[in-house]
């Protein structure tokens, strides 16, 4: 199994006290699978992802991607498995304001060892950023932006891919299109998707979907 997440809890300790936004989730996915996971704003949908990410550390429970728990690796083991085995695409982008659009697509994969120019080189073409490789995020429109959001992701061929609302930011038809991409290209690498959105048109294209509520999911 490609991810494997047992009985996780979280708890945020806030001004007014605990607040368990996880409070058991279990979780498969295979290579190859896509799994949608909705639930109304603040249910937890991020707090989850970032765990699975390893940005954060959980309270309780494992989160086994393809067998090695994260919830216990150290921050060095959480780092490679972040530059490598998963990606994330961030609903707010994170590009790197200093860097071209070709150089923050080649960005992870270069970290990681796993540059592959042909296939970076593909990503850009297909997303439709090849005018673009020499321009700054800044001079880029919100969909240009989270179209090489995406490439940078998937430039290293994650197993694992995690996307956080990644078409939140786009008009219905623009997030479609920029949709129809992203799973054709996931398919193609065979790698498992998570993805986040409180779209049910987009949910539904995808090969399962979840619900989050009350700390649980169904
Ligand atoms: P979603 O992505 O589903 O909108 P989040 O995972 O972002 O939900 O947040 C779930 C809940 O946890 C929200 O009530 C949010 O305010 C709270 N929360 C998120 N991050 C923190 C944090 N670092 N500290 C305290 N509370 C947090
Ligand atoms: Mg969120």
């Amino acid at each position: 199994m490609l991810l494997d997440v047992k009985d996780l809890h979280k708890t945020y300790q806030t001004a007014d006290g605990p607040f368990a936004v996880l409070r058991g989730i279990d979780l498969q996915l295979a290579a190859g699978e896509t799994l949608a996971l909705t639930g109304e704003s603040g249910s937890g949908k991020s707090t989850l992802l970032h765990l699975i990410g390893g940005l954060d550390t959980v309270d309780r429970g494992a989160i086994l991607i393809e067998g090695q728990d994260i919830a216990k690796a150290d921050d060095t083991a959480r780092a490679a498995l972040r530059r490598g085995t998963v990606g994330v695409v961030f609903q707010q982008f994170n590009l790197i304001p200093s860097l071209t659009v070709a150089d923050n697509i080649a960005f992870q994969a270069r970290l990681a060892g796993r540059h592959d120019p042909a296939w970076t080189d593909a990503l850009t073409d297909r997303l439709g950023l090849t005018e673009q490789r020499g321009k700054y995020p800044e001079q880029l429109s919100g969909g240009q932006q989270q179209r090489v959001a995406i490439a940078r992701t998937l430039a290293p061929r994650p197993k694992l891919v995690l996307a956080d609302e990644p078409t939140g930011n786009l008009d219905e038809d623009t997030a479609s299109k920029v949709m129809d991409l992203m799973l054709d290209l996931v398919a193609e690498t065979g790698a498992g998707l998570l993805m986040v959105t409180h779209s049910q048109a987009l949910a539904g294209r995808l090969g399962r979907r979840l619900h989050l509520r009350s700390g649980l999911l169904a």
